[in-house]
């Protein structure tokens, strides 16, 4: 017992105490000098997020220290072949120990992951580290106490193969705690060449932070040799690098806290959805890009729920407005009872589903899924009138169409803007439509079902996937600082 309370104080204290200096560096004494690198500008890890990771590393190391002791039992048995003397077997066994155990925790973690995503999965056990949304050194040893012993129980059947010594372990170790503190520092460090061969094949803080964003991608821990090969790497990846290298004097906003926002015009579109209007007086508020999304805190019959929802107006517009389709309990509120004059609370836009620079556009939507491609369309040719945009829309009925009115305004008014309508029962999207030799980028938004057939029919026809993005509308989605 003395010794598990030794172990465990000093592991969890040692943690600790890199996680702060780690914390104090880069967030707090050049947080503001490193800006530029800072990966979500537009949020901020707060201290409730904070706190509720602390609490889970003392929890998860209470796992971590037990499953120590065991290994240093089965040591001590002679089971496991951990031994003290370094380069007992000379030191190019050492290296290569040292080798091999990071490409084997680098697989063991990567499968590990993917199936800890399983969606039957997900939320009894890996959910907990997805809370954070803006990583933070805090998040790096953020983990539930199942996930932190899963994680290293390879080490086990490997020490009873082979011989390992404890100084070899102890590398992997270090190594590993600063790969994880790296890739959840939310502030990329590495310097631009990193985009480029033979260097992009390490995973930076870019990639992992787009994991914790995006979930569905991204999940390697040294290397990206695995995302590369089953194709699971997150096509924005490299972008994001980029822009983060390219951006200049980037200014950095608290985004923890929830704000008012009051409705200042309501307008159904359709039967079933409703836009919403807000003019708020914080200028924050309008610093978006074309895609993003709000997410609003609501009180309906006296729960508080927490929405996702993409801004469909445009960057420069002296409004911000969200468009609502009826579905659950939230839609309803807005679509029945919400009033002008009505308060709801809002953070400022946040989101990764922005239009890169390119001269030609070709945007898939379903529904719903217009909002962000809607205003994605009317910021790309505000800022390039000469670009070439092909909008597919996909509705069940003409009377479901969403800003039909405004988007045959926009054709008339740019000659390099078309839309094709798709209408449930007749002619479906197809791979001829997809213009896959114009060497267009793709933006998707709609139900899965959409989204699938057009990624089939763009993968078929050899479309390179970084030139695909896509937004997902996961119903009910909540970030960590929504739940305190
Ligand atoms: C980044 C992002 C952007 C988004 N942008 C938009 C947008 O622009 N426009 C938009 O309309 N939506 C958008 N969404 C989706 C939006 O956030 C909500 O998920 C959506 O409006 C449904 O919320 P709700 O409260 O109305 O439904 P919920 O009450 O959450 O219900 C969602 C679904 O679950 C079903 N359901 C609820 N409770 C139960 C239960 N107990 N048992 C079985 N089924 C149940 C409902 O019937 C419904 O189909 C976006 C989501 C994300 C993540």
């Amino acid at each position: 017992m003395i010794t598990f309370v030794q172990q465990y104080l000093t592991t969890v204290i040692a943690a600790l105490m890199i996680m702060s200096v780690a914390y104090l560096i880069f967030w707090k004494v050049f947080g503001n000098k490193l800006s530029n690198r800072k990966i979500q500008l537009s949020t901020r890890a707060g201290w409730s997020q904070i706190k509720g990771e602390i609490g889970t590393t003392a929890l998860s190391f209470v796992g971590s220290t037990l499953f120590m002791l065991v290994i240093l039992s089965f040591k001590d048995q002679g089971i496991a072949k951990f031994y003290v003397e370094t380069g007992k077997y000379g030191v190019p066994y050492e290296i290569m120990t040292v080798i091999l155990m990071v490409l084997i925790s680098d697989t063991w973690f990567y499968w590990s992951h993917r199936i800890m995503h399983h969606p039957k999965i997900y939320k009894y056990v890996h959910a907990l580290h997805h809370k954070s949304l803006d990583v933070n050194p805090y998040t790096s040893t953020s983990f539930h106490v199942i996930e932190a012993i899963w994680l290293t129980v390879w080490i086990l059947p490997l020490s009873m193969v082979m011989p390992i010594s404890m100084t070899a372990l102890g590398i992997v170790q270090v190594l590993g705690t600063f790969n994880n503190l790296k890739s959840h520092l939310g502030y990329e460090l590495f310097p631009g060449f990193f985009n480029k061969v033979p260097f992009n094949m390490l995973v930076t803080a870019t990639n992992h932070s787009l994991h914790h964003t995006q979930y569905n991608g991204n999940y390697g821990l040294f290397f990206r040799f695995w995302d590369i090969l089953c194709g699971t790497e997150l096509n924005d990846t490299s972008h994001l690098f980029q822009d983060i290298h390219e951006r200049k004097d980037a200014v950095m906003i608290d985004n923890t806290k929830y704000k008012n926002l009051t409705i200042s015009n309501l307008v159904k579109e359709t039967d079933d959805t409703i836009s919403l209007y807000f003019k708020p007086s914080d200028q924050f508020f309008y610093a978006y890009e074309a895609g993003q999304h709000l997410t609003v805190r609501v009180k309906v019959k006296g729960r508080t729920h927490n929405r996702c929802f993409s801004l469909s107006s445009t960057p420069g517009n002296d409004f911000l407005r969200i468009t609502v389709k009826l579905k659950g309990e939230v839609s309803h509120w807005f679509y029945n009872e919400a009033k002008i004059g009505d308060t709801i609370e809002s953070l400022y836009p946040v989101g990764d589903f922005k239009a890169n620079k390119s001269e030609n556009y070709v945007m898939i939507a379903g529904g719903s899924g217009i909002t962000p491609l809607y205003s994605m369309i009317k910021d790309i040719l505000n800022k390039n009138p000469k670009a070439n945009i092909k909008l597919l829309y996909a509705n069940k009925s003409e009377n479901s169409i969403i800003f039909k009115n405004e988007i045959d305004a926009l054709t008339k008014l740019y000659p390099n803007f078309e839309c094709q309508h798709f209408l449930s029962g007749q002619k479906r999207i197809s791979i001829e439509d997809l213009d896959v030799n114009s060497g267009a980028n793709y933006y998707v938004c709609g139900p899965d079902s959409l989204k699938e057939s057009v990624f089939d029919n763009l993968h078929i026809a050899g479309v390179n996937k970084n030139n695909i993005h896509t937004e997902h509308f996961v119903d009910g989605y909540v970030p960590w600082f929504g739940l305190v």
